[in-house]
């Protein structure tokens, strides 16, 4: 622990996990499909959105995306790990123990719809977390003769409208303002805000046409980068949560997990939270889709020796068939008693269950 912490450096962070949450419809999977380009809710996927996946950004990307973009100079970490939460039961299920596996969240708001049901309930859900959020508004193309050019920044693309749309983008955006001050939340659009601790960043966008998503892509680093660098820093110790258990043929029974924090290693001895008990068994292999592919298109997985946080991580190892997800995967140090882990990640069990009777 001691060791792992004096290892910590501005110059080492890893990668800022994100979250997108907000009512049905207003385009988180469209969103998520426009920054990967595919196209998981037209198909590609067999069409699945109600089920979580993660997906890498590496900074390469990100920095192809954002290169119209000026400001976007300074990013430091090595990339973004957006976990696909379509509605937020898996957001409050995933969270384990107080530890928060999302470090930034979407909240995606219709431009043209406002706040909405679940938009309320999403920005409580975010409070209750303290997990710090941007607003991404979307469907700016349905404004009325929207001119759209593909993949700009929003800036540039909101200078080129006419001035009656221009006027109608001002006036719902007020109006949501004023919605989200009656939920008590101050905001503002993202280039207009000075503190953007106290305020609300708000990004208009379009996931139809690309608009605004480099300045969406910018403001998630810049913001995780500024406001939680310390948390950002990268770690030996390992902090993983298990998202789903699942059977897929060739492999036997699997986990996938979000490493948030330090390294997993093949033959790593691992304990996890069963059903019937602890279960401690050795990672026989460890497994990631093709960079920019979504954890749950099938496909072919990468083989990987070690991988750094933050990853979404396919995990084979046996005797995983009782696994259960949203606990705390554990790895045996070199001087770690085994006993002691067992103890610590039942305690998982105990929370699980907890949330289970509560819903
Ligand atoms: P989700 O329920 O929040 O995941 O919403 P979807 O991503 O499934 O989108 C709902 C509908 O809105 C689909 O028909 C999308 O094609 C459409 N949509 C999403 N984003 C946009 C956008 O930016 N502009 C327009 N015009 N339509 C959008």
């Amino acid at each position: 622990m001691a060791e792992a912490l004096t290892k910590r450096s501005a110059d080492d962070l890893r990668s800022p996990i994100c979250c997108i949450l907000g009512h049905v419809d207003t385009g988180k999977t469209k969103l998520l499909d426009c920054i990967r380009r595919t196209n998981v809710q037209e198909g590609e996927a067999g069409g699945i959105t109600q089920q979580i996946g993660a997906t890498y950004f590496p900074m390469e990307n990100i920095r192809e995306r954002t290169k119209e973009l000026p400001e976007a100079a300074n990013m430091r970490v090595p990339g973004l790990l957006v976990i696909d939460t379509p509605g937020h039961e898996s957001f409050t299920n995933l969270r384990s123990r107080g530890s928060g596996l999302c470090d930034i969240a979407i909240l995606v708001i219709d431009i043209m719809h406002g706040l909405e049901p679940q938009t309320i309930e999403s920005i409580n859900l975010l409070r209750m977390r303290k997990t710090p959020f941007i607003v991404a508004l979307n469907k700016v193309d349905r404004l009325y003769q929207w001119k759209p050019r593909n993949n700009a920044p929003i800036r540039t693309t909101l200078q080129e409208q006419e001035r009656h749309t221009k006027s109608e983008f001002e006036t719902r955006t007020k109006q949501i303002m004023v919605q989200l001050q009656e939920q008590s939340l101050n905001s503002e659009l993202y280039w207009k805000n000075k503190d953007k601790r106290k305020a609300v960043s708000i990004i208009p966008t379009s996931a139809i046409s690309g608009e605004g998503i480099p300045d969406l892509l910018y403001l998630l680093v810049l913001l995780t980068q500024e406001m939680m660098e310390k948390k950002l820093m990268y770690v030996s110790e390992v902090e993983c949560t298990v998202l789903e258990v699942k059977v897929v043929e060739g492999l036997g029974t699997t986990i996938d997990v979000v490493l948030v924090n330090g390294v997993l290693h093949e033959g790593d001895q691992i304990v996890v939270c069963g059903m019937q008990g602890p279960i401690v068994t050795t990672i026989r292999a460890l497994l990631t889709p093709h960079p920019m592919k979504e954890l749950r298109v099938k496909g072919s997985y990468q083989h990987h020796k070690e991988l750094k946080a933050a990853q979404g991580i396919k995990i084979t190892a046996q005797g995983l068939e009782h696994a259960i997800a949203g606990t705390q995967l554990y790895v045996v140090g070199e001087d770690e008693d085994v006993e002691t882990i067992k103890e610590e990640a039942m305690k998982d069990m105990k929370s699980v269950m907890g949330r289970i009777d509560k819903s």
